[in-house]
């Protein structure tokens, strides 16, 4: 582990330094407010060394706002990331949702008013896929695709030992509960789960929380799949009971959002997330049957 840094700026959003003899690349940068904290960590141990690549988890605001802040420190830098990830950043509907998103995790934080940024820096310079290798130069990774939060969620193994894990699969919180976070299709989330689960890696990164400790990295994968089964039972039984989109939204944020939640993640996009998951799990359960009147 002596060359993967957690160098994230602030709460909400993580990012990891991964440096190799030749070249530097940041797993996600965390959100937009805590770019100065994040660029004076990574400086602190890259020196005056450039950095070199930026690979993107999935294109969400909290994992990819500090892109633009990133690239004015090092105008070199490459952004990597899905191809269905430059086509979400090519959308004005999207950046729009980032700005906004961004702007109030500052709030929430306390941070600092977002520094001015322009749009079209949020963007992927290089597509990525499955089984893509980058060498850094002693440190090797591999590009592993794992759906289910979006379609553009890819998770990275180092040196065939440690997963950074995408979203997809869940994430773990402060206080080590670990979350569900299948936001386009359940059934992609389980596989995703799966997948990583046989790469059997001894060490594991979970995407809002960091490095797994020792104790909690056998069960990880289990406590995954658990808190997937146990959000659908949830959704699915309330619809069942004919409960309507917004009863279960409700429901859903009492029932499941907690302190660790609220503190790390802001009202809007809980929200959002929580009712395209919902819609996304009923469609995917039952065909158009279950599809609830979002009017
Ligand atoms: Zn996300």
């Amino acid at each position: 582990m002596e060359h993967i840094f957690d160098v994230s700026g602030g709460p909400g959003g993580k990012a990891f330094l991964l440096v190799g003899k030749d070249k530097s690349a940041l797993m996600d940068c965390g959100m937009a407010y805590c770019a100065a904290d994040l660029i004076d960590n990574i400086k602190q141990i890259l020196g005056s060394r450039e950095l070199n690549y930026i690979l993107i988890s999935h294109s969400h605001y909290d994992h990819i706002g500090a892109i633009p802040y990133l690239r004015r420190e090092w105008p070199g830098v490459r952004v990597l990331g899905a191809e269905y990830a430059q086509r979400i950043l090519n959308r004005p509907s999207a950046l729009k949702t980032i700005r906004e998103l961004s702007t109030q995790a500052a709030l929430l934080f306390d941070g600092p008013e977002l520094p001015p940024y322009d749009d079209a820096a949020l963007k992927v310079d290089v597509i990525i896929k499955d089984g893509d290798e980058l060498d850094l130069g002693g440190v090797h990774m591999e590009v592993i695709k794992t759906g289910g939060h979006t379609q553009c969620s890819l998770s990275f193994l180092i040196n065939n030992d440690t997963l950074f894990a995408s979203e997809s699969t869940g994430y773990m919180s402060e206080s080590g509960v670990v979350y569900p976070s299948f936001i386009i299709s359940c059934a992609d989330a389980i596989e995703s789960i799966r997948i990583c689960r046989n790469l059997h890696p001894r060490s594991i990164i979970s995407p809002h929380y960091g490095l797994v400790r020792e104790a909690d990295t056998a069960d990880y994968w289990g406590n995954c799949l658990l808190a997937i089964r146990k959000t659908q039972k949830f959704i699915l039984d309330s619809a069942a009971q004919s409960y309507d989109e917004a009863w279960i939204i409700r429901e859903y944020e009492r029932l499941f959002r907690d302190d660790d939640s609220r503190r790390e993640q802001p009202t809007q996009a809980f929200r959002l997330n929580a009712q395209n998951m919902i819609n996304n799990l009923l469609r995917e359960s039952s065909g158009d049957k279950w599809r609830l009147n979002s009017g």
